[in-house]
């Protein structure tokens, strides 16, 4: 994997390159523009042949460059692109003497580039406006004196001091201090955020108010910042069904056009005995207006456009395959934990057993759950915290993904979790403990969690997750989009489940589930009502993300696994991005539809035209560029869409 500065370094040069080309573009064609002016000028004055020649040839030039080296970059790689029609299309025009046609073309042809590059530039931007986010210094605690370092050079376990106005530099923990955090520029969120002590913060956003200390969690190259930026430069790689047919289609067509048009010059007029000129003039009418080039510059410009649009709103597609996918999507599956319901659950209940004592009890949860990364287990340590409890390191650890954790010191094995822990691991519940795990269940006191040290039960630990308070509101949203079912997938148990589930109007509630069986409920529910999306944000989720046909990661403090996994990150944690998604993805596949009906449709009209009723050069020229800016702007309007 690269580092985090070779990845900066990488996109900058990337993004340097981009920009000088970025001016040069829209300078040549605006000087193609002033050659076809001043080539008008000079017939109105009847200037030499020689004269006219000159600009002929300068507006060739500057028309005609970018075009050109972009068919010999494809001619390398032995593929044919719209561009060589256009070229081909512009010369022949010289050929017959209608210069300005062709200028007009090349003008044309080069100005729906570089709107097509704007629109890649916007992408870009938006990402590597993320790059200049984290500074490149960070002050750390070393035996309580302050040094500057490089924050490459920071690693996890280091105490980083923030001051107010301080860019956070690296993902960390607050340790001390508590402070206002403005995340809009990773999450798109511009309410700041209050944070204090045990408190998660991200690189990248900017510490308003607080003076704090912060121990690193994640060295500079593995930062959610640097991953994401990492993840979304890949994605650009990924393209999505409809762009990689139209890339093929578009080889074999621009092809089939030239042999078209090469037939057609040459066996006309021996056939039909018209003059050579006149039909080869129609020859370059019909090689213009065959060319797919709406086609084929519509549909990226539409998908970058979006991506663009979404990275500003916090979401981020790993690509624009996977707008289309969103599109489809018929049904949302959602974790409960952490996605449903805030990612901060609460202790509720510590239930010693006789004879043990609360803080005993306490002590020996916080110590296994220690390196646990669930949800669970950040309740657990925050008030075991608060109680004065200072767990120490376990030997050894061991998370079992979707039942509990077990972890040892001095060769004694604690366990903490769900019955089913126990039970896969052999052992069985003393029959009150049972019942007073259902009780508790019944009563709704949240998670049951049982606790085992050696052989000795210790007692009952309950943690309660609060539904975010707008869910019920945001998947009202999401039915609006058009989703027709939303289902629950918790490996919690079924009583917590439904009572959630009812509150907040959820078709189906699955709970109990370990990580296999949500994978086997995704491929299910894709075959009963189709496309199908997962939410999700644990470990326990990555399997069925990478089932479902759609995959979206909650919020950036999500794990790594679904991080990684996700086809979508929501970037601030809120329900709401995801009816925004869903809403942009079928927005950006109605354009991405109608720019391809129109542009074929003008291709067929042009066609047919020029073979029966015959279409002059400017009008074949004008129409069809014409609609190739048109379905360009129409991919661009993506970009300046609202909410
Ligand atoms: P969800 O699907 O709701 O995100 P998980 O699959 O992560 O839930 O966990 C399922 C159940 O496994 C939890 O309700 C809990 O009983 C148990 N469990 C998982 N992780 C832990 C942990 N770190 N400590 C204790 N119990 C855990
Ligand atoms: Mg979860």
């Amino acid at each position: 994997m690269s580092t985090y500065s070779q990845i900066r370094t990488e996109a900058r040069t990337a993004w340097s390159f981009k920009l000088s080309d970025s001016w040069l573009e829209p300078l040549f064609v605006v000087l193609t523009l002033l050659g076809i002016g001043v080539d008008l000028l000079l017939v109105q004055i009847g200037a030499t042949d020689a004269l006219q020649l000159t600009v002929h040839l300068f507006t060739y030039v500057v028309g005609g460059y970018y075009a050109v080296r972009s068919i010999i970059a494809a001619l390398r790689e032995r593929t044919i692109e719209v561009d060589l029609l256009m070229v081909l299309a512009a010369m022949g025009a010289a050929y017959v003497n209608a210069w300005t046609e062709g200028a007009i073309l090349l003008f044309l042809f080069s100005l729906s580039n570089v709107l097509q590059n704007y629109a890649m530039e916007r992408t870009r931007k938006a990402i590597s406006a993320l790059l200049e986010l984290r500074p490149d210094t960070v002050t750390a605690r070393r035996d309580e004196t302050l040094v500057e370092l490089p924050v490459e050079e920071v690693q996890p376990g280091e105490v980083v001091v923030l001051r107010p106005g301080d860019r956070v530099p690296l993902d960390g923990t607050i340790l001390r201090g508590s402070g206002n955090f403005d995340e809009s520029a990773l999450t798109g969120e511009s309410m700041p955020v209050q944070k204090s002590e045990g408190m998660l913060v991200l690189a990248g956003t900017l510490n308003q108010n607080g003076a704090l200390d912060v121990l690193v969690t994640k060295s500079a190259n593995e930062s959610t910042l640097a991953r994401i930026i990492g993840m979304v430069s890949e994605a650009q790689a990924r393209k999505a069904r409809t762009q990689s047919f139209l890339d093929r289609f578009e080889q074999w067509y621009a092809l089939g056009v030239i042999v078209a048009v090469a037939l057609f010059i040459a066996i006309v007029p021996p056939l039909f005995g018209v003059r050579f000129a006149d039909n080869f003039y129609n020859g370059m009418v019909l090689l213009t207006v065959a060319s797919p080039c709406a086609l084929v510059i519509s549909v990226p410009a539409a998908l970058l456009s979006a991506i663009a649009n979404a990275a500003r709103h916090g979401v981020l597609f790993k690509g624009g395959a996977h707008l289309e996918e969103l599109s489809r999507v018929k049904v949302i599956a959602f974790d409960k934990t952490g996605t449903l319901t805030h990612a901060r659950p609460e202790v509720t209940d510590v239930l010693p057993r006789p004879g043990v004592s609360a803080a005993e009890l306490l002590a020996a949860v916080a110590r296994a759950e220690m390196q646990s990364e669930h949800p669970i287990a950040r309740a657990i340590l925050v008030y075991a915290e608060e109680q004065g409890v200072q767990p120490e390191e376990p030997e050894q650890f061991e998370a079992v993904t979707g039942m509990g954790v077990r972890a040892s010191w001095h060769g004694v094995e604690t366990l903490v979790g769900a019955p089913r822990l126990f039970s896969h691991l052999g052992l069985t519940l003393p029959d009150e403990l049972q019942a007073e795990f259902d009780r508790l269940g019944d009563e709704g006191r949240g998670t049951v969690l049982l606790v085992r040290r050696g052989a000795l039960w210790l007692g009952i630990v309950t943690v309660m997750d609060r539904e975010r308070p707008d869910a019920a509101e945001k998947l009202l949203e999401l039915r609006k989009a058009g989703i027709e079912r939303i289902v629950m997938l918790t490996g919690d148990n079924a009583r917590v489940a439904e009572a959630l589930g009812r509150r907040l109007g959820i078709d189906e509630v699955y709970a109990g589930l370990l990580p296999e069986d949500k994978l086997r409920i995704i491929g299910e529910l894709g075959a009963k009502y189709g496309p199908t999306a997962m939410v999700g944000d644990g470990i326990n989720d990555a399997p069925a993300l990478a089932a479902a046909s759609s995959s979206i990661a909650m919020g950036a403090a999500g794990t790594d696994a679904a991080l990684e996994t996700a086809d979508i990150v929501l970037m601030r944690d809120d329900l709401g991005a995801i009816a925004y998604a869903v809403g942009l993805s079928k927005h950006t596949q109605r354009v991405v539809w109608q720019n391809i009906i129109f542009s074929l449709s003008v291709v067929l009209v042009l066609v047919v035209l020029t073979l029966t009723v015959g279409v002059k050069l400017p009008m074949g020229v004008v129409g069809h560029e014409g609609s190739t800016i048109l379905v360009v702007l129409n991919g661009l309007r993506l970009l300046v869409r609202r909410g």
